[in-house]
């Protein structure tokens, strides 16, 4: 037998994980060692015992083999989190394509500078009453984030030091003069409390309704027999998901396991994150993407040493390293910032089921929404299906939606962006004083052309998606390659009101004041977020009633119960519905039923005005009718007839250089490598029934939709396969070829 050689990190808090150490495994600890054991290895010039990881095990000998040493002992019984991250970035890297080194990073929580871990609590001495009174004061002279933590002082008694200079966004020129007088202080704590006893302290629940109190059982009752499951919680808007996640957490909480829930970072807002922190007190916290690599390290420090059990963020608090996890939640399954736009490109269902199989937890997907991805998964039985169809509030309804023909509009001379039907409504609204929302859904919105008389958008014959229209003039398909000049009429109708589609939330503000002078409006979008805090701090103004309208795009949509507002107007339905991406489609049908989601939220009946070019779409009517299961149906049908994920794998090879040569020779050898592993493997598949695909069904290379960047020419190649090893497969060989290109993988 050949030597095997382990490769091992010694501090893996060290920004430098990337530099493992190499080792000889000695016969005797063979089949004792794998990628994750902690070890103890001879180090530094006096050989003194170090504990280390293992990262990766290999007969490659880095160094003269005579001057490798030799592992001293692995620790079997020393599995901790750490080992389980180590093997989460092993399995990430072969999952996702990308080095070890990259898949550790993501991992590992790396430390940037050394400082205690210190507990800060924001309390107060003052009565209630004079709180209430310092926090109307507050409100009248427009100190907001004075009136933020005096309401939260009032809701919780105390507040975490983490919770104000996260979500309430309070600085210390904030805190300061607050001190100074007396009404506030902050204490550090140098003895933690104890997290299962502040969480019998707090109170506040609701009582589950019948449908809440089934799901949260099944999960309990499989947790209990030690063999909790994955479960997918398909729930309506409003349906009450998080008193069932909140259910479920306390099971595993009680039990003395942790807890991670995932939210996506645009609905991790304050009024989310204080339903845990009322119901789970101090054994929570937060990250969020606003916090310094030293702030995340901490908190993840505090979750290693047990004083925390619940972590709660976005996708990279899946990496909380908890030494006991019992239970994954993952908010609105379905989003897109699931997926990570860096290498390891991971997706974090798929990541997180693999950490909850390591660590024996339970895993939750919940959603309005589910991806096809997840609910195709369900109905095979590989997750376990839990539904919630009705609304929690007894008083709350679905809207009244009704879809509005664009095409009719101009027909009859309105060419205003607001069709007849939501203009009346608007001021009916506004006469109610009730609140409105106007949503412009520009998600993956691109260039693409379409007619104003017939709907159609301009498509590819070969790949049914939109053609993007390119400074040059000439329409391109992103997938193919497919190219036309700009036609003067639409080859549908033959109408010449075609053009290039999009409208800014700028505009619309600017049209809404025209139109509705005595109404206020508040408008968000990237230009107005962009400064810190700027996101909460006009959905707060907002729900503070300070304006009727409020205008935005996708950003709106999320995680606010505004109780006031009735009515909901989506301005352009389909400009999502034409970006060039085959899962267009059901990202429409996500945006608009969770833009419908929004109106009548509290006791006033909500009514969401569609208006689009395409009315028939499929995607447009089951979001008008709130119909998940047609949806489904059609969208599938479309995905296995055009071969498009979930029905069959598909995988995504962007190649890119600086040497245009270059990078054409090796594309062209990367297809020529997934040719011949496509045509080996035909045996596997054949004699199936026909229209069965045998091989690999390979597309491109293509230029990437924006060739050239910075002096980079990029190229992508789409593999598509029925069996996901044989895509693997393709990818090991391309690989292997060690092109002198710059290579990243995606797997869907
Ligand atoms: P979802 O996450 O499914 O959209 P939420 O959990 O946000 O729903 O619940 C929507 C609203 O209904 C919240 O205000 C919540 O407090 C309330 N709610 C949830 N469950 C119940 C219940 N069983 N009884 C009364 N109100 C409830
Ligand atoms: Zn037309
Ligand atoms: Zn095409």
């Amino acid at each position: 037998m050949g030597e095997l050689y382990a490769n091992v990190i010694v501090d893996i808090s060290h920004e430098r994980v990337d530099r493992p150490f190499q080792y000889r495994v000695p016969e005797a600890l063979r089949g004792k060692i794998q990628v994750g054991s902690p070890v103890s290895v001879p180090f530094g010039a006096g050989n003194r015992r170090r504990k280390a990881y293992v990262v990766e095990l290999t007969d490659r000998a880095e160094l003269d083999p005579a001057k490798i040493k030799a592992v001293a002992a692995v620790d079997e019984n020393g599995f901790t989190a750490a080992s389980q991250l180590i093997s989460l970035a092993w399995w990430m890297k072969e999952r996702y394509g990308s080095t070890m080194n990259q898949a550790l990073k993501t991992v590992l929580p790396v430390k940037e500078k050394i400082r205690p871990v210190e507990k800060k609590t924001i309390r107060t001495d003052l009565p209630r009453e004079e709180l209430e009174t310092l926090r109307r004061e507050a409100e009248r002279k427009h100190f907001r984030a004075r009136e933020r933590l005096f309401s939260a002082l009032l809701d919780m008694g105390e507040v975490p030091f983490d919770l104000a200079s996260g979500q309430l966004r309070i600085t210390a020129s904030t805190l300061k003069p607050m001190e100074e007088k007396g009404w506030i202080r902050v204490d550090r704590d140098q003895v933690y409390r104890n997290p299962i006893s502040s969480l019998k302290a707090s109170g506040v629940r609701v009582e589950l309704n019948a449908e809440q109190r089934a799901a949260a059982d099944a999960f309990k009752e499989d947790y209990r027999a030690g063999h909790p499951g994955t479960y997918l919680l398909y729930g309506i808007t409003g349906s009450g998901k998080t008193e069932v996640y909140m259910e479920m957490m306390e099971e595993v909480l009680r039990d003395g396991r942790q807890v991670i829930v995932l939210i996506p970072e645009i609905a991790l807002t304050y009024q989310t994150v204080m339903r845990f922190y009322r119901r789970f007190g101090n054994a929570v916290s937060v990250i969020n993407s606003r916090l310094s690599r030293g702030e995340r390290y901490d908190q993840f420090e505090r979750a290693r040493k047990g004083e925390i059990q619940v972590m709660i963020g976005p996708r990279s608090a899946l990496f909380t390293p908890f030494e006991n996890l019992g239970l994954i939640v993952i908010d609105e399954e379905q989003e897109g910032a699931y997926k990570s736009e860096l290498a390891p490109r991971y997706h974090a269902r798929e990541t997180a089921a693999r950490r909850a199989a390591m660590a024996g937890a339970g895993l939750v997907l919940g959603s309005a929404t589910p991806s096809l991805e997840a609910y195709s998964r369900a109905l095979r039985g590989e997750y376990r299906l839990l539904r919630l169809t009705e609304r929690a509030k007894k008083d709350s309804r679905l809207a009244e939606t009704e879809v509005v023909d664009l095409r009719e509009e101009l027909r009859s001379g309105n060419r205003s962006i607001f069709s007849r039907r939501l203009q009346e409504l608007m001021e009916e609204t506004l006469e109610r004083k009730e609140q409105i929302m106007l949503f412009i859904n520009r998600r993956g919105y691109s260039s693409f052309v379409s007619c104003r008389s017939c709907g159609e958008a301009l498509k590819c014959p070969h790949c049914d998606v939109s053609l993007t229209l390119h400074r040059n003039g000439r329409l391109k398909c992103h997938y193919c390659g497919y190219e036309i000049p700009m036609p003067d009429r639409c080859p549908s109708c033959g109408s010449p009101y075609i053009a290039g589609f999009g409208t800014g939330t700028q505009k619309i503000e600017e049209l809404t004041r025209k139109m509705f002078p005595q109404a206020r409006v508040l408008r968000m979008d990237m230009d107005t977020t962009s400064r810190k805090g700027g996101h909460e701090e006009i959905l707060a103004a907002f729900g503070d009633g300070e304006a009727d309208i409020l205008i935005g795009t996708q950003m709106i949509v999320k995680g606010h119960d505004f109780p006031r507002v009735t009515l909901v107007g989506v301005l352009a339905a389909d400009l999502s519905l034409h970006a060039p991406d085959f899962a267009c489609g059901e990202r429409t049908f996500q945006i608009l039923t969770q833009a419908a989601g929004r109106a009548g939220r509290g006791e006033h009946a909500g009514r969401v005005v569609i208006q689009t070019y395409m009315p028939e779409h499929y995607s447009i009517q089951a979001a008008a009718s709130q119909d998940y299961e047609m949806f489904y149906e059609e969208e599938m049908s479309y995905r296995r007839m055009l071969h498009y994920p979930p029905a069959v794998g598909m995988l995504t090879i962007a190649a890119s250089s600086p040497k245009e040569e270059v990078l054409i020779q090796a594309a062209r050898g990367m297809r020529e490598a997934a040719e011949r592993v496509g045509t080996e493997n035909m045996g596997e598949d054949v004699g199936q029934e026909s229209g069965v695909r045998t091989s690999a069904e390979i597309i491109g290379p293509v230029d990437a939709p924006v060739y050239k960047v910075n002096d980079i020419y990029r190229k992508i190649l789409y593999i598509k396969h029925e069996n996901y090893d044989i895509l693997l497969k393709i990818r090991e060989q391309i690989e292997k070829l060690e092109l002198p290109v710059l290579l990243g993988f995606d797997m869907q």
